[in-house]
Parts: structure tokens; C-alpha cells; sequence
């Protein structure tokens, strides 16, 4: 096999505070792969600066002349993390065998990487980066992640548990990615349903280096519950079994209330009468949320609306550079 062609791909949102210590670790580890011939010196690392309002883009344009390996991209938007990441990879296998991806804030251990490249060699098309240790999460980080995970499996999303975007795709694996064209994208949902000969590779998750979360709780239960509806129908199915419940529930109250009545007990009935109706009510409007929840997403899925748009490319410039040398 020929040394392959390496890109690491980067989506950065504000990381200005993170990008120089960033670019400086992430080019001494290409150095180092290269040296090492495990990949080939055509390698780059490309950040793709998701339309951050800092001086994220100056920073990878300095970046960019001071070390040959650093390439950029520039979206002419926000788009959020997995769009931007998308916008990485799609530029990215143009010229690459294969494309890692990693979060800016290097909470994930680059140290991992050459064993990435060494089981691409050993033929895997998709590496997974595992977090062995979340104890530099907080508590509830912790907890809500693996809840999640936990939820998710039990509804039929199968994911790699504590893997978050940290992984290796080989050319092959990407372009079929790439056919899967939702608009709503989750791609640790999506990865996995490609198929190829997969791997794991354990490790541990640190401290964010500088800067802050771009995930806030609300981001958070956003990206879970997207995570939910793009993939299962099962939320609608639950709405369904709870409202039969509440039928048979309520018919079996109602057989009460009449013999009560038959009898002669009369009861006021009140209090029967408006919990049922704020039962019934209640159901009825989570039930509506839960389907307004899919056709909104289908509303956006049938516009197809593109998942970015490219300011400036400095990576395919100066791929077409090489060509022409
Ligand atoms: N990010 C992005 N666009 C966004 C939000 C985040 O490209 O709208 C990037 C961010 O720069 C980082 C990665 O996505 O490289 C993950 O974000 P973060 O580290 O804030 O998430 P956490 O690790 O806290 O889940
Ligand atoms: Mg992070």
C-alpha cells in the first residue's frame, strides 16, 4: 500500500483563545507521521472556521503561511459544528485516502492518532475515537451523555457509545457518507449505518485547553433530541401506546363512575371530570408537539436547502498549486 494522503479536519467556532497551541501540536504530530512514513507529505491539516466571530479566521490565515501543513477554509456562516464538519470532509476527500476529525479545543488525545493511521494500514475504513475516561467532565455531562446513550440504544439508534466526532475515515467510506443527503445532520448516528470494517480506539478525554464550551445545556438537548427525531419514529410510537393507555384508563373510570351513579351514589363528578380533561388535554398537546417535531423536520428535509456555503478555500488552492508544479 502507498503512504496515504492525510487531512485532519478541524471545525472551529470562536477558538481564537485555542488555534496557535492548536496548529502548533497538531503540525508537530503530522511532522512526526510523516517522518515516521505513515502517512504521506502531501498531508494537511485543515480548520474550517464556521463563520466565528473572533479572530478565529485571521489566526488560521497567519497559520496558514507560517506552516506549510495548515491549511483553512472559511464558511460564510454559522452553521453549526456537524455542518461545518461536513464542509471539512466534502473539501477535504478531494484530495485525500483518508480525513480525521477533531474538535479545535484538542479535548481529544491527539496521541491517538497514530494508532489511527496504524489500523487504516491494517485495512479498517472507519476508526472510532473512544473516550476511555470522562473524569475531566463534569458530573453531569458524565451522566446526561451516557442517559443518552443508554436512551438511544433502547430506541434503536445504535451508536458507538462515548464516541463523539473524534474518528478516521477512509476516501471510500466518506464518499458514501457524502450519498446520505439530509439536511438535519448527526453524524455519529450516521457513520455507523455506512458500514465498512470498523475499529475502535480507547482514550482519554481532557480538560479544554482555553476557552470556553460552545455547548451549552440548551445546544446540548437540541443536539440530543435532533439526534432522536432524525433517526427513530419511536417518540411516536410512545405518544400512541400512552394515549391508548389513558383510553382504556379512562373507560375503565367511566364504567365506575356510571354504576356509582346507577346506584344512587351520586358523586359531584367534578373532580373527575376536569383531572380527566387536563389528562386527555395534556396528552393530546405532547402528542401534537412530537408530530409537529417530525413534519418540521421533514418541512426542512424537502426544502433541501445546501448545509453551507464556502467564503474562502485556501486548501484546494493550494492543492491545485501542487498539480501545477
Ligand atoms: N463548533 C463549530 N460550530 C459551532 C459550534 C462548535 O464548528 O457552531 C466547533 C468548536 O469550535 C469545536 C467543536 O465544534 O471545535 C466542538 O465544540 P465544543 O468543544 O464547544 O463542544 P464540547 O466539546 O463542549 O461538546
Ligand atoms: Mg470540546
Amino acid at each position: 500500500m502507498n503512504k496515504p494522503v492525510l487531512t485532519i479536519v478541524v471545525p472551529c467556532f470562536n477558538e481564537e483563545e485555542v488555534l496557535p497551541d492548536t496548529s502548533i501540536q497538531l503540525s508537530n504530530l503530522l511532522n512526526n507521521l510523516i517522518d515516521d512514513a505513515l502517512v504521506s507529505k502531501g498531508s494537511t491539516i485543515l480548520f474550517v472556521d464556521d463563520g466565528s466571530k473572533d479572530l478565529t479566521w485571521e489566526i488560521i490565515e497567519i497559520e496558514c503561511e507560517k506552516r506549510p501543513f495548515v491549511k483553512g477554509l472559511k464558511l460564510a456562516k454559522n452553521v453549526g459544528h456537524q455542518n461545518a464538519l461536513i464542509a471539512g470532509l466534502e473539501t477535504a476527500s478531494k484530495q485525500s485516502d483518508c480525513v480525521i476529525s477533531i474538535d479545535a479545543d484538542l479535548q481529544d488525545d491527539i496521541n491517538a492518532i497514530p494508532s489511527f493511521i496504524e489500523k487504516y494500514w491494517e485495512g479498517f475504513e472507519i476508526v472510532y475515537g473512544v473516550r476511555g475516561s470522562r473524569e475531566t467532565d463534569t458530573y453531569f455531562k458524565r451522566t446526561t451523555a451516557l442517559g443518552f446513550y443508554r436512551f438511544m440504544n433502547r430506541i434503536g439508534i445504535k451508536l458507538v457509545p462515548n464516541h463523539a466526532d473524534f474518528r478516521l475515515m477512509s476516501n471510500r467510506a466518506l464518499m458514501e457518507l457524502f450519498k446520505y443527503q439530509e439536511t438535519n445532520l448527526f453524524l455519529r448516528g450516521l457513520v455507523p449505518l455506512v458500514g465498512f470494517k470498523s475499529t475502535k480506539i480507547y482514550y482519554d478525554r481532557k480538560e479544554r485547553t482555553a476557552g470556553e464550551s460552545k455547548y451549552p445545556l440548551k445546544k446540548m438537548l437540541a443536539f440530543a433530541f435532533d439526534g432522536i427525531t432524525s433517526f427513530s419514529v419511536a417518540p411516536i410510537r410512545l405518544v400512541t401506546l400512552i394515549g391508548f393507555l389513558a383510553l382504556v384508563i379512562s373507560l375503565i373510570a367511566g364504567g365506575y363512575a356510571l354504576i356509582q351513579e346507577l346506584l344512587g351514589h351520586t358523586v359531584s363528578g367534578w373532580t373527575s371530570l376536569i383531572v380527566s380533561i387536563w389528562f386527555v388535554g395534556g396528552l393530546q398537546l405532547m402528542g401534537i408537539g412530537i408530530i409537529g417535531e417530525y413534519i418540521g423536520k421533514i418541512y426542512q428535509e424537502v426544502k433541501r436547502r445546501p448545509r453551507y456555503a464556502i467564503e474562502k478555500d485556501l486548501y484546494s488552492s493550494h492543492v491545485k498549486e501542487q498539480h501545477q508544479k
